[in-house]
């Protein structure tokens, strides 16, 4: 099946593809979401399990919170806060000593779950998931993007958010070719890996106020980063569940070691802070996790072949607000050209 007269597809529904969808549609154009996903959100990701107690535990196991500093992430962030949708967590976490470092700027969390603010931005959006893109070829007039099921969409302009090694994959599936400085900028971009091991707890946790901490990780010698309580930040009233984020030198090291050895080697490095018996855990494997190596502009837009632009996270500033900011950027340029 092909579908035809798309202004713009969006390759993922993520921060970045949901803002500039959200922009686009609002000015009038004709715009489709593809996400490979189960759900929408991308690394905006909640993760639910039903609980012996007949209630559900729920755990952030990508993004925990985020703060906002320029002043269009701000406004999205109030209306989240006016909606009820989102909240302030904490102006800072503790540290290895577990004495809270506060520096006054907001640390933002969902009510919900994280995921449930990418829901929020897709709304009224025409997105699709289970929708994994194969390939983009450039047409006459604009693009032709396969889909992993074998159907069609045909596209004046396309944005593509996933992690940039992927998006270049989808674009040498289509024999795209780039300009030489174009792709020499999107090949330097790199990511670190992170694994997550989510916990349910028998009892709550010990960790300090406001129930998570950031720590140095490996230069200390230790493999973790993150241990964040998700009932005290307010997502999982049912169930004690902890979020466990590892380095990314553990991480590689341990990227096809069974999951046993995983949990076992991360619940022993949050064992302090735990000291709680544990009732079931989870590994989930980011291996794009957050950009190291970042390109400098807020996105990259190209007319050759045809109108291409690139956003997400690894453009501009990184995390939660730089993916929005490189969303917008993109979004804009788009309409601009
Ligand atoms: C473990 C971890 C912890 C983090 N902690 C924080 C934090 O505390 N605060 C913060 O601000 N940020 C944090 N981040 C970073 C934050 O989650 C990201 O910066 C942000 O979510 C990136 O959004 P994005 O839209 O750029 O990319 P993504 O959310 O990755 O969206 C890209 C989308 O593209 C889709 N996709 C990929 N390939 C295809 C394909 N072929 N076809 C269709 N769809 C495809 C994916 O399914 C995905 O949904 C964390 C990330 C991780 C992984």
């Amino acid at each position: 099946m092909t579908h035809f007269n798309v202004d713009c597809l969006i390759t993922g529904a993520g921060m970045a593809g949901l803002t500039a969808a959200r922009i686009l549609q609002a000015q009038g154009l004709n715009v489709v979401v593809l996400d490979k996903g189960r759900g929408i959100g991308g690394r905006m990701a909640t993760r639910w399990t039903d609980n012996d107690a007949g209630g559900r535990a729920r755990y952030d196991h990508g993004a925990q919170f985020f703060t906002a500093r320029d002043a269009a992430f701000q406004t999205q962030v109030d209306d989240w806060l006016a909606r009820g949708l989102a909240k302030e967590w904490a102006r800072g976490f503790s540290g290895a000593s577990g004495q809270p470092q506060h520096d006054g700027h907001p640390r933002y969390s969902a009510v919900n779950g994280m995921n449930s603010l990418a829901r929020d931005l897709a709304r009224d959006l025409a997105v699709t998931t289970n929708a994994r893109v194969d390939s983009i070829s450039p047409q006459e007039q604009g693009w032709r993007v396969r889909r992993a099921q074998g159907d069609h969409h045909t596209a004046a302009s396309i944005l593509l958010t996933p992690p940039v090694e992927q998006s270049l994959a989808l674009l040498d599936a289509g024999a795209t070719t780039l300009a030489d400085d174009t792709r020499a900028a999107l090949e330097r971009i790199s990511y670190d890996p992170c694994m997550a091991l989510l916990v349910e707890l028998d009892a709550p946790s010990r960790l300090p106020e406001p129930g998570a901490v950031q720590l140095r990780g490996e230069p200390l010698g230790q493999p973790l980063v993150w241990i964040g309580d998700n009932h005290r930040k307010g997502i999982s009233p049912d169930a004690f569940t902890v979020t466990v984020h590892a380095g990314p030198e553990f991480t590689r090291a341990h990227w096809d070691a069974p999951h046993e050895i995983i949990a076992q080697r991360l619940l022993q490095a949050a064992n302090d802070w735990l000291r709680v018996p544990v009732k079931r855990w989870y590994v989930h494997r980011w291996r794009y996790s957050q950009p190291v190596v970042t390109h400098p502009d807020a996105c990259l837009f190209t007319t050759q072949p045809a109108p291409l632009a690139f956003a997400g996270d690894a453009f501009g500033s990184s995390r939660l607000e730089g993916a929005f900011l490189s969303g917008r950027a993109a979004a804009h340029l788009l309409l601009n050209r």
